[in-house]
């Protein structure tokens, strides 16, 4: 683990909040998509790239020391939550951002289509079995908030969910968030702080990287028939984020809503707001390495002095 200096580090998080908090919804209400432009990069461009990357570097070996007091003091976990339309870097960011992180703090899921077992459930029972231990940050890699996405877009999934009869219409919806939101102060109450990020992905990048995938036959994997398929409900997709976001952001378990055209600029927001949270966490939650009291650490000086006396 590289060890930050003081100096740097207030910098660091200086930089870091410059960077994260114009994406922060804390509070959804009248929020639009639109608001944010896919393409963002703040004031960096191409050309700053390189400074984009150290910042980056810089970010991550502060955050595996972050990470190594949360760990070491075992009471509070983190739960990032990434939600995206296909190749808007889900993946890749994941990687990018934890590539510093102590691989035992630290616990990915990823969430596809229900199996049986999960649909004889509620929706939350699967996710809530995956949720980090204290001292851990876990990654949920798509989450229960598809049960507002893939499901309101194709409403045909409902049916599968042998649900006892429905509130009609949006109220579905309503209902869905209102749970969500209780569900997540719950978790903020227990120790877990939630943040969740919306990788912002235009229509016409997603049509590029579709193609490169297509094109080159070592992606051809990251590509499967069902991509396209979704991509024709963009509007719909679109019209159920931009709900999703309004009805649960909260200061508590905020959205991030992170321009995702541009991987480095992605890359560096995501970094920034972990960051932040766990800078925050170390001031509001006091984050700090366990404290040893007087008479465990008369019960090293013992230990020590009989080794030395072996
Ligand atoms: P990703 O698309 O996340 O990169 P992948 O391509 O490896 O991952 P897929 O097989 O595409 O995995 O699985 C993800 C799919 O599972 C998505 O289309 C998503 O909408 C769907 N999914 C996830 N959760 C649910 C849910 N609760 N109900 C229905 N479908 C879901
Ligand atoms: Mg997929």
């Amino acid at each position: 683990m590289v060890q930050t200096s003081p100096l740097d580090r207030q910098a660091i998080l200086q930089r870091a909040r410059s960077f994260c908090e114009p994406f922060r919804i804390g509070n959804g209400e009248g929020f639009h998509l639109a608001q944010v432009n896919p393409s963002e990069t703040l004031h960096l461009d191409r050309h700053d790239k390189k400074t984009a990357e150290a910042v980056l570097a810089e970010g991550v070996a502060l955050l595996s020391e972050l990470q190594d007091r949360l760990y070491a003091q075992d009471r509070w976990a983190l739960l990032l939550i990434f939600q995206a339309m296909d190749a808007a870097g889900k993946d890749g960011t994941i990687k990018h951002v934890m590539s510093g992180i102590n691989p035992q703090g630290c616990q990915v899921f990823s969430f596809k289509a229900p199996s049986a077992v999960d649909l004889d459930h509620d929706y939350l029972w699967r996710a809530n079995q995956c949720l980090p231990e204290r001292g851990r940050i876990g990654i949920f890699n798509r989450s229960y908030y598809e049960e507002t996405l893939v499901v309101r877009v194709h409403p045909e999934l409902l049916a599968r969910q042998s649900l006892p009869p429905q509130p009609v219409a949006d109220d579905l919806w309503t209902q869905r968030f209102h749970d969500i939101r209780h569900y997540e102060s719950y978790l903020a109450n227990n120790g877990v702080v939630v943040r969740k990020f919306f990788l912002h992905l235009s229509r016409d990048e997603q049509k590029r990287r579709f193609l490169k995938r297509l094109e080159n036959p070592s992606k051809n994997w990251k590509f499967s028939a069902s991509d396209i398929k979704e991509r024709a409900h963009w509007s719909s997709y679109m019209h159920a984020y931009e709900e999703m976001i309004r009805h649960t952001a909260s200061n508590t378990a905020p959205w991030f809503v992170v321009p995702a055209d541009n991987k480095w600029f992605t890359r560096l927001v995501v970094a920034a707001a972990i960051i932040d949270t766990l800078d925050d966490t170390l001031d509001q939650l006091n984050l700090h390495y366990p404290v040893v009291s007087d008479s465990a650490r008369e019960a090293l000086a013992a230990a020590h002095q009989q080794l030395l006396a072996e």
